[in-house]
């Protein structure tokens, strides 16, 4: 190459000549190679849904956001490397204290790995980040930089949050699925031991639903069926539970309720599924319920035993002519 080079300079150039020529043409191509490799970073950067970020401790300035800030805030980089309090701003006000005490954690733990926070970014939208942060810190005195990685995990949330409709759900009535009504029903349990409160337990089953199916077709069936969980619903207050736990049989859990009241519940609710009216071509029909109903007492020692004699009320109902409410 040397030789190459002297070849193609004049005759007359000065000594050293081809010494400076091969390191100009050598640090062009170390810049043509930085170049390359900024590209890619900024291209890889972009492609990201994620926001690289630095930050500088002690002076609270955001010293670096990667582009996806632009698209995950809707806000210009410039204004948050301004001021750090564009980013604070943005935060939820419910997450707020949250994600500042977490942020400020990292001093201790050098990471934190699990923060999840939400944000509202300028079109009005609620966006959930999970914004991990680590301290680069290389040597005992030099300066504070936090870098962190957030990352837009709004799909993701809102995919568990279905899931976790999908699992706790009955499909046909929209109520609570017999696993979730009985998990709920438990933690009410156990609250009501803890706190020395009331507690009041309901079963319901259908009246002759058979025969709705065998008269009308297991459709029909099904509507009666969602009817009965609406009017259901309906009746309930806030903090009540109530889920379909069999083929035709709901529950109810009043936390905070006496026997006595959850009965002028199920009353209510017994005059209500009197007063539906259902029609299969031209026929019209109504439907009746029986309901069994109990309370807390002393000696309960777990939720079955509520569980049990309520079964027991409701079955009592049945056996003395069924459309009505026994209490016990
Ligand atoms: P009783 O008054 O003694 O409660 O009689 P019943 O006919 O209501 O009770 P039984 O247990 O004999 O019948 C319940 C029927 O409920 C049988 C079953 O096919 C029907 N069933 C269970 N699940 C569903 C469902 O999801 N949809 C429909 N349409 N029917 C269902
Ligand atoms: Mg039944
Ligand atoms: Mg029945």
């Amino acid at each position: 190459m040397a030789k190459n080079i002297h070849s193609t300079l004049p005759g007359n150039a000065p000594p050293g000549a081809a010494q400076t020529l091969l390191a100009l043409l050598h640090a062009q191509g170390e810049v043509a190679r930085l170049s390359e490799r900024e590209q890619l970073y900024s291209s890889l950067l972009d492609s990201v849904n994620a926001v690289l970020w630095a930050f500088d401790w002690e002076t609270r300035q955001v010293l670096y956001v990667s582009p996806a800030y632009e698209r995950i805030f809707g806000r210009p980089a410039s204004q948050v490397l301004a001021d750090f309090n564009e980013w604070r701003d943005s935060i939820y006000p419910d997450d707020l204290e949250y994600a500042e005490r977490s942020l400020a954690q990292v001093l201790v733990k050098g990471a934190v790995e699990d923060r999840e926070y939400r944000i509202i970014n300028a079109s009005g939208q609620v966006r959930w980040l999970s914004d991990k942060c680590y301290i680069n810190q290389q040597r005992e005195g030099d300066r504070v930089i936090i870098v962190g990685i957030a990352e837009d995990i709004t799909e993701k949330k809102q995919l568990e949050g279905e899931l976790q409709r999908l699992a706790t759900t009955d499909v046909l009535t929209q109520s609570s699925n017999r696993r979730h009504f009985f998990e709920c029903a438990q933690q009410a349990f156990d609250n009501a031991r803890e706190e020395g409160t009331p507690m009041a337990f309901l079963l319901l089953d259908i009246d002759d639903f058979k025969q709705i199916n065998d008269s009308y077709g297991h459709q029909e069936g099904d509507q009666v069926l969602q009817r009965i969980a609406d009017a259901g619903k309906a009746v309930l207050r806030r903090g009540d539970l109530f889920g379909r736990i069999g083929g035709e049989e709901f529950a109810a859990v009043f936390p905070g309720c006496t026997a006595q009241v959850a009965e002028q519940i199920a009353e209510r609710l017994q005059r209500e599924i009197q007063r539906l009216s259902f029609s299969h071509g031209e026929q019209v029909y109504g439907v009746t319920v029986s309901q069994g109903v109990t309370g807390l007492g002393d000696a309960d020692e777990s939720l079955d035993s509520l569980f049990a004699r309520a079964d027991e009320a409701m079955y009592q109902a049945k056996r003395q002519g069924k459309n009505q409410i026994v209490s016990s």
